[in-house]
Parts: structure tokens; sequence; C-alpha cells
């Protein structure tokens, strides 16, 4: 479990995280999500130790204040691998293993491996590897450890579109598969709620809003809801197919949580339901 108590971490007279407080339970992914700029990686910076902060960071109830980088068992992931490429894929995985006996870091290797959907390259150089599969290497080579938490800093930015949906599925049952804390930052909204079991949304170093993604879909919150914006897909029966186009008939009527007391309401269609989004202005 990690817990934040108005964490602030500023550069001189600009407070890039402003006050933040948040809990994650153990084995429970949070995504942290929010346009560039808006103190994500600040906020993880702070988190692991690599920048000053105030507030208090607390690990399963412990202070890591006064505790080196290194010592704080907490893993991190950043969007290019940063893999060493001088060691083979192994070799990676194994780094943070030191002072294991020499079969107790095989056989954690071998299950990372495994894990990450790469069994059998453990022998492979990590200079032939894809982004995707190097990005899944960092994250065997963060988790084999064991971290009380796993920070993870846009890790499937520098992928392209394609290979980013389908690994954000692959890291969700990655993550879950080891027990993983996690606190995950992205700008993707597609990826954090893919990705997390709770999501936070930032802005100008703030948390504006932390729930589940379906509290945060029927969130009444103005910024929240400009922020995440609407996501159409509705389901249409076809009533008259043809070559060229086809008719498609929408539910005529249909009912949305909330009261609306004017005549008319503005409506998000979103993948969970549709909602009035003129809610909070009445
Ligand atoms: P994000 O990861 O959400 O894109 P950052 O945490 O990188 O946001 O940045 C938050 C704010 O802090 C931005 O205004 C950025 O310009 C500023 N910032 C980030 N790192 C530094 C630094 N080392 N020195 C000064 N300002 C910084
Ligand atoms: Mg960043």
């Amino acid at each position: 479990m990690i817990e934040l108590k108005n964490l602030t971490v500023s550069y001189g007279a600009l407070r890039a995280v402003d006050g933040v407080s948040l809990t994650v339970g153990t084995g429970d992914i949070l995504s942290l999500l929010g346009p560039s700029g808006c103190g994500k990686s600040s906020l993880l910076r702070g988190v692991v130790g690599l920048e000053p902060s105030t507030g208090e960071i607390l690990v399963n109830g412990v202070p890591v204040a006064g505790v080196a980088v290194h010592q704080r068992r907490i893993g991190m992931v950043f969007q290019d691998a940063q893999l060493f490429t001088h060691r083979t894929v192994a070799g990676n995985i194994a780094y943070g293993l030191k002072g294991e006996s020499r079969e107790e870091i095989a056989r954690r290797v071998g299950e990372m491996l495994e894990l990450v959907g790469l069994a059998g390259m453990g022998e492979r150089s990590v200079t032939t590897l894809s982004g995707g599969q190097a990005q899944r290497v960092a994250l065997a080579r963060s988790l084999a450890p064991r971290p009380d938490v796993l920070l993870l800093d846009e890790p499937l930015s520098a992928l392209d579109r394609v290979l980013r949906e389908r690994l954000s599925q692959d890291l969700r049952a990655i993550l879950k598969g080891a027990g993983a804390t996690a606190i995950y930052v992205t700008h993707d909204h597609d990826e954090a709620f893919t990705v997390a079991d709770r999501v936070g949304i930032m802005d100008d170093g703030r948390l504006l809003q932390i729930g589940t993604p379906e509290e945060l879909i029927h969130s009444h919150t103005t910024e929240v809801t400009d922020f995440l914006g609407s996501t159409t897909i509705v389901e249409g029966r076809v009533t008259e197919p043809s070559e060229a186009r086809t008719r498609v008939a929408l539910p005529a009527e249909i009912e949305i949580p909330g009261t609306v007391t004017g005549d008319t309401v503005r409506l998000r269609i979103t993948p969970l339901g549709v909602i009035g989004a003129d809610l909070d202005d009445r």
C-alpha cells in the first residue's frame, strides 16, 4: 500500500505537484491521467526520491522520507525502456536480484520472462528487441525484486497506436499477475481506463478527482467531464441494408441517470452508457 499526504514538488516558485493526497491499496493499480506538463512525472519522481518533496509518503504504513532512493523498494518504469545494452534479456531482468543465490535468480528470471510473455528469450541481446519487447523486459526487470510499489511513467507512449492498445491490456494482466501495487501515469484516456482499477485526474499539479472508471464517467464535475470528453459508441438496429448506404434506427427514447428539469439535455454517449452532460448546470 502507498499513501501520499499533501505531496508537493516545487521547482523554485513553480509548484509542479500541489498538495496531492491519495492512497493505493496493496495489489491495486491507480492511473494518474492528465495533460502534458500537469505534474505526473514530478509526482513519481518525488515519490521515488529523485526530486525533493514536502508532505508525507508512506509505503505499507512506513514513512519513506529518510530512506535513500535505492532502498525505498519502489520500482520505476520509464517511457523508454532504459535497458542495459551490454546485458542479455535475462541479465537485465536479474539486475535487481543481486545477493540472491544463482538458483533463485535463474528461477525468478524464468518466472518473469513467462509473466511478460518472453519465455525462452533470456539469452537474446536486448539490442535485437522491438520497442514493445523492450518495454516487457523493463517491466520484468522492475518487478523481479518484488518492489512494494511500482511506478510507471507513460511506459507505452513511445509505441505505435496498435501496439499500445494490445500492450495496455497485457500490462494490466502482468501487473495483476505479479500482484503489484502500481501508479501508472499517462496522458492517454484509453490506456488509463484499460490498465487501472481506479483513475485519478490531474491538472495543474492538483488531483481533481479519483474514482473507478464507472464513477468518473458519471462524474458531474465540469472540469473532469470536459477533460474526459466523450467517446461516441452507440448501438443501432439495421433497418434497411443496401450496397452503398444502410439505414440504422437508433433508440428513440432512452433513460439517463439523474434529474433534468429543462426541456432539452445534451447527451454524452460513452461506452458505459448515455449520460446527461448538463446535469451539473441544473
Ligand atoms: P508531466 O509529466 O505531467 O508532463 P512534469 O512533471 O514533467 O509534467 O512537469 C510539470 C511542470 O514542472 C511543468 O510545468 C514542467 O515544465 C515543470 N518541470 C518539470 N521538471 C522540471 C525541472 N527539472 N525544472 C523546472 N521545471 C520543471
Ligand atoms: Mg511526464
